[in-house]
């Protein structure tokens, strides 16, 4: 049983998994940069360390820092929240090699997952559909559109130690591939010091579609149902929402069996995504795993009743999964809009700083994750993710009037936010009608400015 954990984490994930901890009667050990000495997560928790500088390298990211506060505070366990190195193999394998329990699969697993040319080849041999693609990683542009050339285009380049959308790039003619790969491959040095590349064909006008797992130490492994998240901007989430209204019943029950295998072959334990790509004619092809609680994971919490967070820990400490794939059931529709800390009349600029009011809503079926409180100063080096607003209702459209409301009346004061964007979003015609794709928002974006260029012309 853990009795003490650490959460190496900021922000509203860690309060997130403080407040899971508190409900199971767990301890919990907060760590913070020097730049969060006043967050929630620092004082909601039973004790904290400080363990650094304010650049995440010199804190949040110090696998040895993060170990000795640990083992310093007597914690059994660590729990990495996402990001940060909730996905670094060697992080979760020292945890263990100190006997502290890490709330998260395996550092191989996470390791052999994390490659993603790797994990689409471990998921095809199972049987699981990938996007056609590349089974080696590529290094050299020209080799790389040779094989392009050879599936056709327009193709996507990736880097298999991807994330954030970085080192990605869509290639839709062949005479830009090589510069794009180039691009792709350097972004993808400075951001991961990786610059292994994989191609795959790129599925037009696709919607984004996937599965909870979970999966304890017993070979139990079920899906909690899926996530529509369609509506990105720069190949990153804003809106998700559970369930789909892209699949009906039998394809919820092909496409989350086929994310149990996926996950199967992986040797997947504690909670994780198995990403797919929906095309138009329903065809659905793996992307990747992510071996890690996701952001958006409150939308299938508020739809299957279940504590996402607290699973997780209890599988970690050796339990079994307490139900079966037949327990679950969907009920309801729910609804996440992620308001950052960002200008979008400025190119979604982040725009960090002091919180002077702070108005959250509330209501029935309506459910903020936020580390944001009055007076507070969100510092300029993190991410810039503010709040996540999630409404469930008995349908969509219940789901969707709930978050136009909780958004009209929200109110954070002192910074700029995207409130008001999401707000236009949800209140598109084709969003509204659950006509969406991966595209939706740069059209959005894309008529906004064609309407105001002609308001412009007008008024000279
Ligand atoms: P990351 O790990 O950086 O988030 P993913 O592989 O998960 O990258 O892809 C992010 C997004 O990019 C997807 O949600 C989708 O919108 C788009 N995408 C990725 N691969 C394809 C593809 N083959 N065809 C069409 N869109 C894709």
């Amino acid at each position: 049983m853990i009795k003490k954990l650490l959460v190496a984490n900021r922000g509203e994930i860690a309060v997130r998994i403080i407040r899971a901890c508190r409900e199971l009667g767990i301890k919990t050990v907060a760590v913070y940069s020097r730049a969060d000495k006043d967050a929630l997560h620092v004082r909601l928790a039973d004790e904290s360390v400080c363990i650094g500088e304010a650049p995440a390298r010199e804190s949040y990211l110090k696998t040895e820092r993060i170990l000795c506060a640990t083992i310093a505070s007597g914690a059994d366990a660590v729990h990495p929240g996402f990001g940060f190195l909730s996905e670094n193999p060697k992080f979760a394998n020292l945890c263990r090699k100190c006997n502290i329990t890490f709330v998260g699969p395996d550092g191989d697993v996470i390791e052999s997952m994390g490659d993603k040319s790797q994990a689409r080849n471990t998921v095809a041999a199972a049987g699981v559909p990938v996007v056609p693609g590349t089974s080696e990683p590529v290094f050299d542009a020209e080799f790389g559109k040779q094989l392009a050339d050879a599936f056709g285009y327009p193709v996507i380049i990736k880097a298999s130690a991807g994330g954030g959308g970085k080192g990605m790039r869509i290639v839709r003619d062949q005479g830009d591939f090589i510069h794009l790969f180039e691009t792709a491959s350097t972004e993808a040095k400075n951001a991961f010091g990786d610059d292994s590349m994989y191609i795959e064909k790129y599925i037009e006008h696709a919607r984004h579609i996937e599965f909870q797992i979970l999966a304890d130490n017993y070979g139990n492994v079920v899906h909690l149902g899926e996530r529509d998240c369609s509506v990105q901007r720069r190949h990153q989430k804003m809106v998700e929402e559970s369930p789909s209204v892209a699949l009906d019943l039998r394809l919820r029950r092909e496409m989350g069996e086929v994310a149990v295998r996926a996950a199967r072959a992986a040797g997947y334990r504690n909670a994780g995504t198995i990403e797919f790509i929906l095309d138009q004619n329903k065809n659905y092809y793996f992307i990747e795993m992510n071996t890690r609680i996701q952001v958006e994971h409150g939308v299938t919490e508020l739809v299957t009743g279940l504590d996402l967070v607290k699973e997780q820990i209890r599988i970690a400490s050796g339990e079994r999964l307490s139900f079966s794939q037949e327990d679950i059931a969907i009920r309801g529709h729910a609804i996440e809009c992620r308001i950052n800390a960002e200008c979008p009349e400025r190119g979604f600029m982040p725009s960090p700083g002091k919180v002077l009011g702070l108005h959250l809503p509330g209501g029935n079926g309506v459910r903020i994750d936020t580390a944001l409180t009055a007076g507070y100063t969100m510092p300029a080096m993190y991410d810039s993710l503010a709040a996540k607003v999630m409404t469930l209702g008995k349908d969509r459209g219940e789901a969707i009037a709930k978050m136009r409301g909780v958004l009209s009346e929200m109110v954070i004061d002192g910074i700029e936010t995207n409130r008001q964007f999401q707000l236009e979003l949800l209140s598109e015609a084709d969003f509204v009608a659950g006509e969406i794709d991966t595209g939706f928002v740069e059209e959005f974006l894309k008529r906004r400015m064609e309407q105001e260029e002609e308001t412009d012309g007008q008024e000279v």
